[in-house]
């Protein structure tokens, strides 16, 4: 290993290009595919919608019959919606709903607002434009066109904009199977007492609600003790079930810090001393399990460390496995509202809060504890702001902004 620490971009480019994409795909039902990466490309069926429609409740009528202002017309039938009319006799209106189709012969539909019904009649108050209110055929989605790429990651408005389609099931990539291992004598899991000198377990749970959002199934290892011999074993037992294994601790420079020895043991490590803050200590790799390689990640132990570079490699690495087009974590620039004298020592991630100011301006406030081991900042924090090597931050400085809720 070099003493030099080693750039983001430059850890992330190498471990993106150790990436062997996930080539199992599954075929779900619509719901299932929630979170998932979709295998192929989807396209449209039919258009959408498939027939002309009224935008709203109203009188659908031909523009030539409504000429004068204020001019009065039978109404000739009632159109609902899932019903189809007649086509329109010449110089009548046909009261019409929401989605029902327009019947033949007309081409503008009045709304309900503008008229005065009465009886059988109609009066037109406001003359309509041809076109008016009506939803062209074809105009959300057209036929054959492609709706979504492969490699996208389904949400919920794109579940129900393929159920627009009449699409029940896609094709998917299966969803990655990430043990989690939590090593530390010191560690032990929420629910028990506390003796002295032990903390809870806290990475797990971070861990697992990141890789749960982010479509990904979890597989808790639990937490082993600073052993070498427990620390292989826990290893060697993720390998059989997993497709990338994450550990946090232990991988310090420590005389307790086993996990670096027992990868070496069982396949092969990579370590760096990464060029930010917090973060630093990180180890990547694989354990071999029989004819396979499964990735491998080393986090630091404490717990925004372990937030940040899942955050900024993992997460990245994780998402190209699936296929997935879009790797980096949204962001967008957003004021200072904070100054940070001191020139930021490495790229620093700082845990900030969304504020709006007296201008009704978006303006960033910083956590004041930024400590590798302080979990309220994440908690209080909507997002990393993201601090240039070198950079001191003045009030109003354009920052470079993650939001927590981007990364699910
Ligand atoms: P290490 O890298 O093992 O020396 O751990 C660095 C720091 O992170 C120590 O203060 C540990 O107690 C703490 N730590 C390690 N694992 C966890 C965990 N699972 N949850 C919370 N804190 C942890
Ligand atoms: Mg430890």
């Amino acid at each position: 290993m070099s003493s030099a620490l080693i750039p983001l971009e430059k850890a992330l480019d190498f471990l993106l290009k150790t990436v062997k994409e996930n080539s199992e795909v599954i075929d779900v039902a619509l719901p299932d595919a929630l979170g998932c990466v979709l295998a192929a490309s989807q396209r449209a069926g039919f258009d959408v919608p498939d027939f002309d429609n009224s935008a709203m409740d109203g009188y659908a009528v031909n523009t030539r019959d409504t000429v004068a202002s204020a001019c009065r017309l039978p109404v000739s039938q009632i159109i609902a919606a899932g019903h189809n009319g007649t086509p329109l006799q010449a110089g009548t209106a046909a009261r019409i709903f929401t989605g029902a189709p327009i019947p033949e012969g007309t081409d503008a539909v009045v709304i309900q607002e503008n008229t005065r019904a009465d009886n059988d009649h109609v009066e037109i108050m406001v003359l309509p434009v041809v076109g008016e209110n009506i939803r062209l055929k074809g105009h959300d989605i057209e036929k054959d066109s492609e709706v979504l790429q492969a490699g996208h990651r389904m949400r919920p408005q794109d579940l129900g904009m393929l159920a627009s389609l009449g699409i029940a099931r896609v094709k998917v990539k299966r969803r990655l199977k990430v043990a989690i291992i939590n090593t530390g004598d010191e560690v032990i899991p929420p629910g028990q007492a506390l003796a002295p000198g032990q903390i809870y377990d806290s990475n797990s749970f971070t861990l697992e609600g990141l890789l749960k959002g982010m479509g990904l199934d979890v597989i808790k290892k639990g937490i082993v003790d600073d052993s070498l011999e427990n620390t292989e074993v826990a290893l060697a037992a993720a390998a059989e079930e997993a497709d990338c294994i994450i550990t946090t601790g232990g991988v310090s420079v420590g005389d307790e810090d086993h996990v670096r020895q027992a990868v070496e043991n069982l396949g092969e490590l990579g370590l760096w001393k990464l060029a930010i803050k917090p973060g630093k200590p990180f180890s990547y790799g694989h354990i071999r399990n029989g004819d396979a390689d499964v990735p491998f990640f080393g986090l630091p132990g404490n717990p925004v460390a372990v937030f940040v570079t899942f955050t900024m490699l993992v997460r990245p690495y994780l998402l190209k496995t699936q296929g997935c087009r879009s790797l980096a974590a949204p962001s967008v620039r957003i004021k200072a509202g904070f100054k940070i004298a001191k020139p930021a020592s490495r790229l620093e991630f700082i845990r900030v809060r969304l504020e709006t100011d007296d201008n009704g301006e978006q303006t960033l406030d910083a956590f004041g504890n930024q400590g590798s081991s302080i979990m309220t900042s994440l908690s209080w924090a909507d997002g990393l702001a993201e601090i240039p090597l070198g950079q001191i931050v003045e009030k109003g400085d354009w920052l470079k902004f993650i939001p927590f809720r981007g990364l699910l």
